[in-house]
């Protein structure tokens, strides 16, 4: 079905998933802060992605490098020079906007443009106590970047085969000129990118390898795939580095846009930035004795439009019980909240302490269980429903008797006696 931001932005700041960024100073454009649940969904989807792109593979390596490089790598890859999107100016009511996301006139005040000029996207920053050009740096706009850096440090520590990738996943900042549409664009962000080293004249066979894998992502992660779409990027439109890109893009509520990128990066970064250290960044076959500069296939997903594609594709609206109910289709891989437990009764000492036992035994198996006596029953279903809860458990006065509990289906609303002993392989 299809969702309004209104009600996903509602829901996500009404149940504790996203709140707008320094919210009681007035907010801060472009950040977002995540609450408990947020924190829960962003971990299981970052860790899923960690697990099928790193873990389950044996040809991919993890790393976790500075935020803050040296400057000159930013200069080597061609960021300093072109990460910048075109702005103009409402000459009547000086705002700012990406010139290539409007008309001819100012969208909120019919105002004349002026000329576009060229905006360098980077954060700069200083290093150290003093503020001249040597102690420019930059946060990274991109986690690709500290990939390339360590790729002779990776070589030289694992001597990995040909073909090999090396992952990382991590914030990354662009000073965007309209950040807007909740989480979908940012100016500080989460990306999830591997680097995959290829011979050159392999790369079109794993360009293709990665596609089938992002797709194997975004059915994983729970992400409907009916509405994903794929755009051949055109000649002219691509990133300085890229000869081939194809865009992933979702059908969000606010029109298609990108989700993911897929590019071949050629040899442009290893090369580039050979060039700029002055060490040598080739890699030795060992099979052919041959030198050579790897070209690279370039998955990047980010973190925070997964969260908004999945939150779109996961909403649901039905009627039950003769109410209208909201909630959050999730699988139980990214659900915040695997099962939640409730006391049928809250002033029922033995309830409570039953309820308690059954929560903690859960609780040591399986980590993301919720303890939940709020209300009254219904209050908690619906609560639960619209964070996504796949399962909740009640513990009544049969359960004092047989040692069973009520087991109840998020999506269907069924409800089931199951016993205690089988609660962990049900939810689990
Ligand atoms: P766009 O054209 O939407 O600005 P991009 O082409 O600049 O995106 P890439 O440089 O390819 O994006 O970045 C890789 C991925 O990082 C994107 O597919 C997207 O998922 C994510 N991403 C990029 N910029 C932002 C942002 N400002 N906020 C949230 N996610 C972002």
């Amino acid at each position: 079905m299809s969702v309004t931001m209104e009600k996903l932005v509602s829901l996500c700041k009404r149940r504790g998933f996203i709140f707008p960024g320094s919210e009681i100073y007035g907010g801060l454009s472009g950040t977002w802060d995540w609450g408990p649940y947020g924190v829960e969904l962003k971990n299981n989807v970052r860790d899923l992605w960690w697990r099928m792109m790193v873990r389950e593979r044996a040809d991919v390596f993890g790393l976790d490098a500075a935020i803050l490089m040296n400057s000159r790598a930013w200069e080597a890859s061609g960021h300093v020079a072109g990460f910048s999107d075109p702005l103009v100016e409402c000459k009547k009511c000086k705002r700012r906007f990406r010139a290539d996301q409007i008309g001819e006139s100012c969208p909120e005040c019919g105002g004349a443009l002026g000329e576009a000029r060229q905006f360098n996207m980077m954060f700069k920053t200083n290093i150290g106590a003093s503020e001249d050009a040597a102690s420019i740096s930059y946060l990274r706009p991109e986690t690709a970047g500290g990939i390339f850096v360590n790729f002779k440090n990776v070589v030289d520590a694992l001597h990995p085969k040909l073909p090999f990738g090396i992952a990382q996943i991590g914030k990354a900042f662009r000073n965007e000129i309209a950040p807007r549409d909740f989480i979908f664009r940012v100016r500080e962000l989460e990306q999830m990118e591997v680097e995959y080293f290829v011979r050159p004249s392999e790369w079109k066979k794993y360009f293709d390898e990665w596609k089938n894998v992002v797709y194997r992502y975004i059915d994983a992660v729970g992400i409907e795939k009916g509405s994903v779409h794929e755009l051949d990027v055109p000649d002219g439109e691509r990133a300085h580095y890229s000869k081939r890109t194809i865009d992933f893009e979702f059908d969000f509520p606010f029109g298609r846009k990108e989700l993911y990128g897929l590019a071949y990066r050629t040899d442009f970064d290893l090369s580039a930035h050979a060039a700029a250290s002055s060490v040598d960044l080739s890699y030795l076959d060992p099979e052919t004795n041959e030198k050579i500069v790897p070209h690279v296939i370039e998955p990047s997903f980010g973190l925070d439009r997964t969260i908004l594609a999945l939150l779109a594709s996961a909403y649901r609206e039905d009627e039950m019980g003769g109410e209208t109910r909201t909630y959050l289709k999730f699988n139980k891989a990214v659900a915040p909240v695997k099962a939640a437990v409730f006391p049928l009764l809250k002033n029922k000492p033995d309830l409570v302490a039953k309820a308690r036992d059954v929560y903690s035994g859960l609780k040591r198996d399986i980590p993301q269980i919720a303890w939940d006596d709020n209300g009254n029953i219904g209050k908690r279903y619906r609560r639960q429903d619209e964070i996504g809860t796949p399962h909740c458990v009640t513990v009544d006065f049969q359960t004092l008797e047989d040692d069973t509990v009520t087991l109840r289906d998020r999506d269907s609303g069924q409800q089931e006696r199951v016993s205690v002993d089988d609660l962990a392989g049900r939810i689990g």
